[in-house]
């Protein structure tokens, strides 16, 4: 094995147990984003896997989005998921994102999510359980890890 791929590995593996997240509400009725909320309470503690919510997308390897994908925010859900260092990943969070849920229909939703970003990871649920979003952003340490950079 050469020094770099050595190099890399070890990265990659610091990375995968210090993954920083940054929640997007990207139109929902709140209800997925209040279960995100609770995930980092003293109860779930998701600081023990090295999670941690960050405001800015340029510190940020995850994205968590919840609700549909609204025309009025698609663009700037597009820009702050540019903005993100690779490698990143992309969490979508509930029903909304995965079929726009309740809103499927509405006049002003572009959704469903991967229309407009690529997902890693698709957590069900409306809204999912704490449980559920935790394992779901677990679930993108594999692929942190596995990426070149
Ligand atoms: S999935 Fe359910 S709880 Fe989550 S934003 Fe959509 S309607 Fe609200």
């Amino acid at each position: 094995m050469s020094e770099l791929g050595l190099k890399q590995r070890l990265i990659n593996k610091a990375r995968k147990r210090s993954l920083w997240v940054l929640p997007f509400n990207s139109g929902g009725c709140n209800g997925c984003a209040i279960e995100l909320l609770t995930c980092v309470s003293p109860r779930s503690d998701v600081e023990r896997f090295g999670i941690l919510v960050k405001g800015s997308p340029r510190h940020a390897d995850v994205l968590v989005v919840d609700g549909p994908v609204t025309t009025k925010l698609k663009d700037r859900l597009l820009r702050i998921y540019q903005q993100m260092p690779e490698p990143k990943a992309v969490v979508a969070l509930g029903s909304c994102p995965a079929s726009n849920g309740v809103f499927d229909g509405c006049y002003g939703v572009a959704g469903p999510l991967d229309k407009i970003i690529p997902v890693d990871v698709w957590v069900p649920g409306c809204p999912p359980r704490p449980e559920a979003i935790i394992h779901g952003i677990t679930k993108t340490m594999q692929k942190i890890e596995g990426l070149k950079k």
